[in-house]
């Protein structure tokens, strides 16, 4: 390995894409929102017309298409490939994860995404929402490198008008603000009345149950 494959190749730290980079793309709504959230300018006359000077974009990491955001989690991806299985004339790519939350159910590791993924066709963004859970492999070995089983339960393109759309569930943190599918038979975790579920947090860890359930541990 020489030094240029960390200074410009394909070891070189890649720049994510910032909001400037997609808002040609983004719709009005959405950039609205970043307005909401302060994290961009009011007026149209204050946004900057080119991006800031930086590091010129390398390379990027294996793996990593020009113009992605490297931070894009792997249960993004695998949602985003199932979306694409059952859509094969409106693929998308992901751009950019906006929002994460995750913990324990029924021994597996559930995840709740909101990401912005790119048509392919029409180069416009939209707002996916993603539910994805892992079990791990049968009889694990810890010599072996065996991958954990990812499901993904749904990808949905989040439409607008956002204002619709619940910003929580029963285990998603309200402040993340990841938006849900307005059917919440949609997605399985965490849906309905929060009244109906437990969280509990165990070693920095979260766990989540239907009432009537037990968790997988006692006190
Ligand atoms: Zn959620």
């Amino acid at each position: 390995m020489s030094l240029v494959d960390w200074s410009t190749g394909k070891y070189a730290p890649w720049t994510s894409p910032t909001v400037l980079d997609l808002l040609p793309d983004l719709s009005d709504e959405e950039k609205r929102r970043l307005r909401l959230q302060g994290r961009l300018p009011e007026r149209e006359e204050d946004i900057p017309r080119f991006a800031p000077p930086g590091p010129p974009h390398p390379v990027p990491c294996a793996g990593v298409t020009p113009g992605t955001d490297a931070a894009i989690i792997l249960s993004v991806r695998h949602a985003l490939h199932h979306y694409n299985a059952r859509h094969p004339a409106g693929e998308f790519e992901a751009v950019k994860l906006l929002a994460e939350d995750g913990l324990h159910f029924r021994d597996e590791v559930w995840s709740h995404a909101n990401f912005w993924a790119r048509s392919r066709s029409s180069k416009k963004i939209k707002r996916f929402f993603a539910e994805v859970h892992y079990k791990a492999p049968p009889c694990p070995d810890p010599s072996s490198q065996a991958p954990f089983i990812a499901t993904v339960e749904t990808c949905t393109i989040i439409e607008e008008p956002l204002t619709l759309y619940r910003k929580s569930c029963a285990f998603c943190r309200g402040y993340l603000d990841i938006l849900h599918p307005m059917d919440d038979s949609e997605f399985v975790c965490g849906r309905g009345n929060e009244e109906d579920w437990n969280v509990q947090e165990w070693f920095g860890m979260r766990f989540i149950c239907r009432k009537g359930e037990t968790f997988p541990f006692s006190y």
